[in-house]
């Protein structure tokens, strides 16, 4: 079987983001699948077919692309900053565990990206320094109270937490609740950093404390990074402040 299915990481905005390897496997492909809004930060290029499809249809899409390139195609299905992250990576494997044999003989390539998290990481400072973790806060594809239970425990031990997916319309108190449960293992002037459209024209970073996280405003574009109780802000006049969680804790050995 000739064909060939490359899962594509766009980083978290425009195309400086955009690695060579992504750039070459984008150029290369004979269709694209994808949420429409990823699609469109692809430059369209002749004789390169695009799929376009919801943001809740990644099954559909995985199979529909699978297809495709067990035609013989080169296919390639794109994803907004790193593909194995939250994204299509993992919707792909699903389909091919899944699906016909034949899919297994499929060269199947992952192409990683920047994802959000190390890029609001970046514009805040060094928040991820020493230990961290990462959770989407979305209870579509998981128990609430699981989510709960991985704050609790991600808080206790100190990591610092990365939170993907925190708000959308249809769930709009969980990131409260999210808060509110962090605030119990953490002081109130633990940092946390608000990074929405990290990469874009209309990207805004701000800092603030936990005691005040949840006055700040926060949707679907915006990562969100608590710090731990190591975490350090260094105040700065006229700028932003630096971010930071030092390499070493206390009575670490060395
Ligand atoms: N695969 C993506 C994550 C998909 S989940 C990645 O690696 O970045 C979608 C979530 O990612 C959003 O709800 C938001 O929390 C985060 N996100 C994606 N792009 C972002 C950006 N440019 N700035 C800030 N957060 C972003």
């Amino acid at each position: 079987m000739s064909g060939r299915l490359a899962v594509i990481g766009l980083g978290p905005g425009d195309q400086r983001y955009l690695t060579q390897e992504a750039h070459d496997a984008l150029e290369a492909a004979d269709a694209l699948y994808g949420y429409a809004p990823y699609l469109d930060r692809v430059p369209a290029r002749p004789n390169q077919t695009r799929h376009a499809s919801d943001n809740r249809e990644e099954g559909a899409r995985a199979q529909a692309a699978l297809r495709h390139a067990a035609d013989g195609a080169n296919v390639a299905v794109v994803s907004g900053g790193d593909p194995g992250v939250f994204a299509m990576a993992a919707s792909v494997l699903e389909a091919v565990e899944s699906g016909p044999h034949a899919w297994r003989a499929l060269d199947i390539a992952i192409v990683p990206g920047i994802t959000a998290m190390l890029a609001v990481a970046a514009r805040a400072g060094a928040p991820l320094g020493h230990d961290f973790c990462t959770l989407s806060l979305s209870d579509n594809l998981k128990p609430w109270e699981l989510i709960e239970r991985r704050l609790d425990a991600a808080a206790s031990a100190g990591f610092v937490i990365a939170l993907y997916n925190p708000v959308s319309r249809a769930r709009p108190w969980q990131l409260g609740k999210a808060f509110t449960l962090l605030s119990r293992h953490l002081p109130g002037a633990t940092p946390v950093i608000f990074g929405r459209a990290v990469g874009r024209g209309d990207e805004s970073v701000t800092v603030t404390a936990l005691a005040a996280a949840a006055d700040a405003s926060a949707d679907m574009a915006t990562l969100i990074i608590v710090g731990s109780r190591e975490t350090r802000l260094i105040v700065r006049e006229g700028q932003s402040p630096l971010v930071y969680t030092p390499r070493a804790v206390e009575g670490a050995l060395t």
